[in-house]
């Protein structure tokens, strides 16, 4: 892996760095979990399409650069490092695109893609169920048959929809033959959520804002062409998905990058030296996650795939989150609770106690690893 980089690359930082600073808003931006802020955010998103910084790695004419991997790192790292706003578009563009790409037809990928791009269309994941969260195979939701429109119709219940409140369209399982083994019989199918029988009901999380919900579907009809991939052949789709949400794609390192380098800036400022080794560490595993992540993009570019080894990346993100957040907060002391304190650390670390969570928990990716990689024995 060569750790310096290229010409090409440095004008690229150069010229994201450049814009960012021109350009990302002196405020934060209100959260994206209140209609408000679910606004504001998508202005940001036109914002950033308009410029061509929303979707840098894809084509040209859905409204990207065609940037390489080490591009797109490059990109969030200034991104982040610049304090830019939360991308209330990053299940669409970072988890459901890629598989788009991957599986869609043409004209799935025509009619989605540049108003997913643009934040026109904010998309939904709908995976989990009140039966069916870590348990994925054991999705209830159905999808019959409707010959007669040339479609289906969707019946059930998901749950724990991120910006669910106010997206507008969901990618999820569905199960279209009953009587098929669990991982069999499941297709994968978009809903715009403003059809008749969707009825969306939020869900406060800890900080009590209303963007999460359940989704309940009634008899909602979906054509055919909203299908992706085959019928019955939803669960190798969704795999697709998950690649993309526990290894590289939703968690670039410029994510924990930039805290890990504000954690070091407030440390200097009041420096506890109960806390110095926890500092470090947090600093030093930001930057291992980098370099690691750098290695990945080595392996991918040269053929490589990220297989099972994205289950080691979730747990090492998600745990470093937490603890990098923890320290912040125990470094402010009281002054951490303020809900306008010290550069958002108090959200920041709500959200992360999440991350062991979302994406598939990290007890079922230990299980992955001690199985798919280590060879162990198979969990009771
Ligand atoms: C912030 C956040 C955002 C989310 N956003 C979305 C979203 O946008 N769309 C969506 O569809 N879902 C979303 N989720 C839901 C998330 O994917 C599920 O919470 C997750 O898959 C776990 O499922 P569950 O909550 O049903 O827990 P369960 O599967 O019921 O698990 C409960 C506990 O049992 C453990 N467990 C279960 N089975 C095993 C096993 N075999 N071995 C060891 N331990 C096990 C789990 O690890 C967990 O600790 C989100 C969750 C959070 C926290």
């Amino acid at each position: 892996m060569d750790l310096e980089f290229t010409e090409q690359e440095q004008e690229f930082r150069r010229e994201a760095r450049a814009w960012l600073t021109a350009n990302v808003p002196a405020e934060r931006l209100p959260s994206m979990d209140t209609r408000e802020g679910f606004e504001a955010h998508r202005a940001w998103e036109r914002k950033l399409f308009d410029a061509r910084w929303a979707v840098v790695s894809w084509p040209r004419e859905y409204g990207g650069r065609e940037a390489g991997l080490t591009e797109w790192l490059i990109f969030e790292e200034e991104y982040y490092r610049a304090g830019a706003p939360g991308r209330v578009s990053q299940n669409g563009i970072f988890l459901f695109a890629p598989t788009l790409f991957e599986f869609g037809t043409r004209e799935q990928q025509d009619r989605y893609l540049p108003a997913m791009a643009a934040g026109e269309e904010i998309w939904v994941q709908g995976w989990s169920e009140p039966e069916a969260g870590s348990d994925l195979a054991n999705v209830r939701s159905r999808a019959e048959r409707d010959e007669e429109r040339g479609g289906w119709r969707l019946s059930g219940q998901k749950i724990w929809s991120s910006r669910g409140t106010w997206g507008h369209r969901l990618f999820g399982l569905f199960r279209t033959d009953p009587q098929a083994q669990r991982h069999r019989g499941l297709t994968y199918f978009m809903v715009d959520l403003a059809a008749e029988g969707v009825t969306v009901r939020p869900i406060p999380q800890l900080d009590g804002e209303p963007g999460f919900a359940e989704v309940f579907l009634d008899d909602v009809f979906v054509p055919d062409a909203d299908v992706l991939g085959g019928v019955d052949e939803g669960w190798k789709i969704m795999i697709a998905t998950t690649g993309s949400e526990r290894g590289l794609n939703l968690r670039s390192p410029g994510r924990f990058a930039a805290p890990a380098n504000r954690l070091i800036e407030l440390y200097k400022r009041d420096p506890r030296p109960a806390e110095r080794d926890a500092v470090v560490r947090a600093w030093m595993d930001a930057d291992a996650y980098r370099l690691f992540t750098f290695g990945t993009v080595t392996k991918l570019q040269a053929g490589g795939a990220i297989g099972a080894d994205s289950s080691i990346n979730k747990v090492f993100w998600s745990e470093m989150d937490v603890e990098l957040h923890a320290t912040a907060l125990r470094l402010l002391g009281e002054a951490g609770e303020l809900d306008d304190g010290d550069g958002g650390w108090l959200d920041g670390f709500l959200f992360a106690l999440g991350g062991p969570i979302y994406a598939g928990t990290n007890e079922i990716q230990r299980n992955t690893i001690a199985e798919r990689i280590l060879g162990l024995p198979r969990a009771k």
